[in-house]
């Protein structure tokens, strides 16, 4: 399959490549640093491309509502200011791109880049009209996004080797593919964009 040409109306949406969720990291995921040079190489030519690039972030209060501490499914993680909150220093951050802080709140939980966050206005504003995907976790904070983002409107391609999961129960990621792309979402690898993006009009 071939994919139309990315270009205006294309943004790039890097969730959540935070040291936390690095292996290693508060809240680990497994191969997290796998992605780290696929993602890389779409930011660069992304940019290079013209087209804008989104990194969104976990971005707690020290005692938010997901930590265990009060009650919540995770370890504390990405507490806003830390440095497990801090982008991994391995990632491109050119300085155009937008930073989108999402679950800020003590008391309210927030995996999609798109709640609370107004990143859909953002988008709207920039005439985007197709949002590509790639970070952590799979089954988590890409598949909300992803979500959210075909509820309000806007076309969705997942890259599909450069997201992980956290699989609390193994087959967690694969089922949230399995579900992004029954809901809509294509499903592209890197290789496969980046071709696109070289290949002329
Ligand atoms: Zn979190």
């Amino acid at each position: 399959m071939t994919m139309k040409k990315p270009g205006p109306g294309d943004a790039l949406l890097v969730v959540d490549v935070q040291n936390d969720f690095m292996p290693g990291g508060a809240l680990g995921v497994k191969g997290g640093d796998e992605i780290i040079a696929p993602i890389n190489r779409v930011i660069d030519r992304w940019i290079s491309a013209g087209l804008p690039v989104f990194l969104t972030r976990d971005w707690h209060p020290a005692a938010h509502c997901s930590f265990a501490a009060r009650g919540g499914p995770w370890p504390a993680h990405c507490v806003a200011g830390s440095p497990g909150a801090e982008f991994f220093p391995a990632l491109h951050i050119p300085a155009q791109v937008g930073i989108v802080s999402k679950a800020t709140r003590r008391s309210e939980e927030a995996y999609s880049a798109f709640h609370g966050t107004g990143l859909a206005d953002r988008l709207r504003v920039a005439g985007i009209q197709r949002v590509f995907i790639a970070g952590l976790a799979t089954d988590y904070c890409v598949r909300a996004s992803t979500a959210d983002a075909m509820r309000d409107g806007f076309k969705v391609a997942v890259l599909q080797d450069a997201v992980r999961a956290v699989d609390v129960t193994p087959g967690d990621g694969a089922r949230a593919l399995a579900e992004m792309r029954a809901t809509g979402a294509e499903m592209i690898s890197t290789d496969d964009l980046l071709a696109a993006l070289g290949r002329g009009a």
